[in-house]
């Protein structure tokens, strides 16, 4: 066994033991066999996290989820500013106020949509499932 692959083998173990799960999939670089964290983010020990894509409309979704994230972190950066400025004593006029319930509801949202793409409904137990719907 290399050095590599061992490695790969402790960074499994470790995973295993904080409670994560091995999935049937593997990673499409390197194979290793993926697992899915407490969190219900799908990693590969290798490349860390990864999208599990079995058709063009799951790419699709995938994709989504990346873009939501990007769009959250982005927000929160925003909202941090605005709560520094807020904690400084700075004014809030009406319209900043509004923005921020704007962002806020944005967030809202995006949380909305991601918990909806993060529980993978009853497919703990190792048996992968075709997912279908919507
Ligand atoms: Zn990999």
């Amino acid at each position: 066994m290399s050095s590599d692959r061992r490695l790969v083998v402790r960074r499994i173990a470790d995973l295993l033991r904080a409670g994560a799960a091995l999935l049937p999939e593997h990673c499409p670089i390197c194979k290793s066999p993926l697992l899915r964290l407490r969190s219900g983010e799908v990693v590969c020990p290798v490349h860390g996290r990864v999208f599990i894509v079995r058709d063009e409309a799951e790419y699709a979704r995938a994709e989504l989820q990346g873009v939501l994230e990007e769009l959250e972190r982005g927000i929160v950066r925003r909202l941090h500013g605005y709560a520094s400025m807020i904690s400084r004593g700075g004014e809030v006029d009406r319209e900043t106020l509004n923005e921020i319930i704007l962002w806020l509801e944005a967030v809202e949202r995006i949380e909305r949509l991601l918990r909806g793409r993060r529980q993978p409904g009853g497919e703990e137990g190792g048996k992968p499932k075709p997912r279908g719907g919507k």
